[in-house]
């Protein structure tokens, strides 16, 4: 099962889709973490990024959608894929459908996690405070989040026209939003499993 966690920075994707990695052994492929840890290592690709990402611009479609192949490589056979904090255009979209249809997969479902934009506004400025993430700070937040109306919110239309997209109230508990996702994913999983073809289906057609 491959979801998409979806909604602005620090709606709480990245907490959300660690909760799911325990719970049912999905994978987390957070492209922020991706970059962070290159950051860290001092790698080119970490050099590269630094000043978009303390900007609080998105680095090149190119780059995430790479990060991404890799490690869908990387975790064949794994029971699936929670994308966080990716797809963030449109083009990555597209390109994560083509990566998951090369490998027999696709996106199974959307969840969106809603926050209005002054809760997010106030979030982050504790986060900032308590962590000091440079990319939090009031200027560069404000970029991310306009990157999030422009570039990122006209996903939700290309979701709901398949049919994937479900929305949660993201201001709500941690463990309240984390029991809404969980019963969206169970019902999806009977869906996957009426739908799914059977074995000789799949090879041989039919
Ligand atoms: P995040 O931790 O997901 O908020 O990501 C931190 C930063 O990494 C973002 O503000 C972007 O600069 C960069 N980034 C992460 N994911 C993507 C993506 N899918 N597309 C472009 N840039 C990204």
């Amino acid at each position: 099962m491959n979801i998409v966690m979806f909604g602005p920075p620090a709606a709480g994707k990245g907490t959300q889709a660690k909760l799911l990695t325990a719970q049912r052994g999905l994978i987390q492929l957070s492209t922020g973490d991706m970059l962070r840890a290159a950051r860290t290592s001092g790698s080119d690709l970490g050099k590269k990024v630094a000043g978009i990402m303390d900007r609080g611009d998105l680095v090149s479609d190119e780059i995430v959608i790479a990060l991404i192949e890799e490690q869908l490589d990387i975790n064949k056979g794994a029971p699936g894929f929670i994308f966080d904090g990716f797809p963030r255009t449109v083009e990555q979209a597209k390109a994560l459908d083509t990566s998951l249809e090369l490998r027999d997969q696709k996106v199974d479902g959307v969840i969106r996690l809603c926050v209005d934009d002054n809760v997010l506004l106030a979030r982050i400025e504790k986060r900032f405070k308590e962590e000091g993430r440079k990319d939090d700070n009031p200027e560069s937040f404000k970029i991310r989040l306009g990157n999030y109306h422009e570039q990122t919110a006209p996903l939700l239309p290309f979701y709901a026209a398949q049919g994937k997209l479900t929305e949660v109230d993201g201001l709500a508990e941690i463990d309240t939003v984390a029991s809404a996702i969980d019963q969206i994913l169970d019902m999806q999983k009977s869906d996957i499993k009426k739908t799914a073809k059977p074995w000789w289906k799949r090879i041989f057609g039919g």
